[in-house]
């Protein structure tokens, strides 16, 4: 059966090789209790994080390349999957937040039929996502937890080869907005939170984002403006990509979502801007 599930519609037969996400069905490239998420979505600094390998958009910097290009991950079943998740809950996981699930969505809704977890499901989206996939899942998910990348479709054109990134991610960010949201002791527990990675040389894209924001989510969302950005990847053709982001560039970004009016900005040290942070591929 051809798969045309995510905005890339490459009509793959699966079954018999991977897509253009560079996988077949489910890859694990990492499971275990991420200590670095927000502060709202894992106060006690234990993420049951999964990081699935393969990715449909595939941005020339990402910061889990090996991960996003299908050179790391283990193959598993949806049964698999499932006992993953008891097993990262028993180990004390805060909520199990499944890293890059959008080109396996519904392997990944089937996982959580057989094990629904106790403690919120996080589905952290680089964007690029369909509403038709968004529906298939939505019952499991407790929070979106959505990254909105680029607002020029050229820019997104030049650094992911997706030139209908930007519509594709507001339209799956205005489904997600509609989570209700519910939050205990400041532990988000269903909902929506946003992330921006602020690029190098290109806080004017990051402020038109931001504006995009304002239109589709309520100001009160958790929005993560990510300094993080490490220089990796496959960016030789980008200079520009060649530094980390600098002090001047991060406080213009953030500053001007204050004047947006967000008013749950979570900011990144500088020092956040380290390969010591990238999980290791083991
Ligand atoms: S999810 Fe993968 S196989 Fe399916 S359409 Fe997208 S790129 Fe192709």
């Amino acid at each position: 059966m051809r798969c045309f599930l995510c905005p890339v519609r490459c009509g793959a037969d699966r079954t018999k090789r991977a897509g253009a996400c560079g996988v077949k069905g489910i890859s694990v490239a990492k499971a275990y209790l991420h200590p670095f998420e927000e502060p709202f979505l894992s106060p006690n600094m234990r993420s049951g994080t999964v990081f699935f390998a393969g990715c449909s958009l595939r941005c020339v910097f990402c910061q889990n390349f090996e991960v996003s290009r299908a050179e790391k991950g283990k193959s598993m079943t949806p049964r698999d999957l499932a006992s993953l998740f008891r097993r990262l809950e028993e180990e004390g996981a805060e909520n199990i937040d499944l890293v890059t699930a959008d080109h396996i969505i519904p392997e990944v809704a089937e996982a959580l039929e057989i094990f629904r977890p106790h403690v919120p499901v996080i589905l952290n989206s680089g964007g690029y996502v369909t509403e038709e996939a968004l529906s298939l899942i939505d019952p499991f998910i407790d929070i979106y937890l959505p990254d909105f990348k680029f607002f020029d479709p050229l820019l997104a054109q030049k650094f992911t080869g997706r030139k209908d990134y930007p519509d594709i991610a507001a339209a799956a960010i205005g489904f997600m907005a509609k989570k209700p949201s519910v939050a205990e002791n400041g532990q988000l527990k269903r909902g929506l939170a946003m992330r921006h990675l602020i690029l190098p040389a290109h806080t004017e894209d990051s402020k038109r984002v931001l504006d995009t924001l304002k239109g589709l989510i309520p100001p009160e969302t958790p929005l993560s403006l990510m300094r993080q950005y490490t220089p990796m990847g496959d960016i030789e053709g980008f200079p520009e990509l060649a530094r980390r982001v600098t002090d001047r560039e991060y406080e213009r970004v953030v500053n001007y979502a204050i004047s947006l009016g967000f008013s749950a900005i979570y900011t990144q040290e500088k020092d956040s801007a380290d390969k010591k942070f990238i999980p290791v591929w083991d």
